[in-house]
């Protein structure tokens, strides 16, 4: 296994321990969304959230991300990734510190290695 991936095991791992963060789960209706526009897709819109919501620390921290509607937003919250705050108490990056490409890598598969496992679970794949 690369050591990329074994980094995003362990916190998923990690993470998967946490009540709060372990509440988390896609809904039927985001499920179908997936079916309907693909995990690629999916991933561009990760990319799209995390650079408008999450690069530079807005105002609004700690509210801009919803607990519902897209699949996104709720890995964002079951992965410690729906804010500044968060990110900093999960993953150890400052609040203030603007977010580096590798970063965003890192959050973007995060986000999207936790909803291929939602995904497959629902759909009875694993
Ligand atoms: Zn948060």
């Amino acid at each position: 296994m690369d050591k990329r991936k074994e980094i995003i095991n362990n916190k998923l791992n990690e993470l998967s321990k946490s009540k709060f963060r372990s509440s988390f789960h896609l809904r039927k209706y985001m499920v179908k969304y997936i079916d309907e526009i693909g995990l690629n897709k999916i991933k561009t819109h990760a990319y799209d959230f995390v650079n408008k919501n999450l690069k530079v620390r807005p105002i609004n921290d700690g509210k801009q991300t919803p607990t519902k509607n897209h699949p996104v937003f709720i890995a964002q919250h079951a992965c410690g990734c729906c804010c500044r705050g968060c990110l900093e108490k999960w993953h150890n990056i400052p609040k203030e510190k603007e977010l580096s490409d590798n970063e965003i890598n890192y959050i973007v598969s995060l986000i999207m290695e936790w909803i291929i496992k939602e995904y497959k679970s629902n759909k009875n794949m694993l």
